[in-house]
């Protein structure tokens, strides 16, 4: 199982990405989980048509005790397994926290062992990287950290403050910064500008999204663009980023462990 959290400033297009991420990764075979960890609790909208669904604090708020995997899982788009942290009441309490009540309760429930993923995305508002948002990257949640920006300044003061964050742990082992994911937004110079912030990072640009009228045509039908335009250059965009940060023969061996074609003590007979 390979974990990976994806941060990003709000409005930056962390959900578009993840969705399409998981999407890509489901068409190529594998088991996915995305988990939406920003308030908006609205990751997920592009597998499930454009519902929102219950997020695992409201699930919370309701049954005290007695929720299932049932009540916080909802089955998506290409099998994408949806789930989302969810977020306190505008005013009150502290979002941060809701994210920490909510991978309680998963673990709790065992979800890692039940749903048997071969990918876990994340998707984290990384406007505030305090400790309740550095979460997915502590404690071994997520393996790996990829930042989301465009070229424009709020975006990445943000990855630099998520860039900031992981450096502070990675003496503890936490997750490694796998790179930059590069939303464009057609900014002059945009990739020179996220190159060199990337470099100052010490970390590169992992992937270029192009801003693609597409994504809106399959966000208005609640999908993302790889199951809505398959075969379009964007959703290639998509497929290629995904083998990048999961790999074809990473996959293979998870596979391989998870399901032996010949039952060791036969083959060793
Ligand atoms: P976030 O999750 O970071 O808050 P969203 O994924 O919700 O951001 O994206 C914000 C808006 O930007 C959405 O309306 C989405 O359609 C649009 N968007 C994101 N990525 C792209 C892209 N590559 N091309 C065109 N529009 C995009
Ligand atoms: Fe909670 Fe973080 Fe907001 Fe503070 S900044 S209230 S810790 S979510
Ligand atoms: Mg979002």
């Amino acid at each position: 199982m390979k974990k990976i959290a994806i941060y990003g400033k709000g409005g930056i297009g962390k959900s578009t990405t993840v969705s399409n991420l998981s999407a890509a990764l489901a068409r190529r075979g594998l088991r996915v989980v995305q988990i939406g960890c920003d308030p908006k609790a609205d990751s997920t909208k592009g597998l499930t048509g454009g519902r929102q669904i219950t997020s695992v604090l409201e699930v919370l708020r309701a049954k005290k005790t007695g929720s299932t995997l049932d009540d916080l899982v909802v089955e998506g788009d290409l099998g994408v397994l949806c789930v989302e942290a969810g977020g306190p009441t505008p005013g009150i309490g502290c979002a941060g926290r809701g994210i920490i009540a909510a991978f309680d309760r998963l673990e709790e429930l065992d979800a890692w062992g039940r749903l048997a993923p071969d990918v876990v995305l994340f998707d984290v508002l990384g406007d505030v990287v305090c400790g309740g948002f550095a979460m997915p990257m502590r404690k071994g949640y997520a393996d790996e950290v990829a930042i989301v920006s465009s070229g424009e300044m709020m975006a990445l003061y943000a990855a630099h403050n998520i860039a900031s964050a992981l450096a502070n742990f990675a003496t503890r082992g936490y997750a490694r910064l796998a790179g930059i994911i590069q939303n464009s937004r057609n900014v002059p110079d945009e990739d020179d500008l996220v190159r060199r912030a990337a470099a100052e990072l010490n970390t590169a640009v992992i992937g270029i999204i192009p801003r693609c009228e597409l994504v809106q045509k399959a966000e208005d039908q609640g999908r993302t663009v790889v199951a809505c335009f398959p075969d379009s250059a964007q959703a290639g965009v998509y497929l290629a980023l995904s083998r990048l940060l999961v790999p074809d023969a990473a996959t293979e061996v998870a596979h391989a462990g998870a399901a032996p074609a010949t039952p060791p003590l036969a083959a060793a007979s």
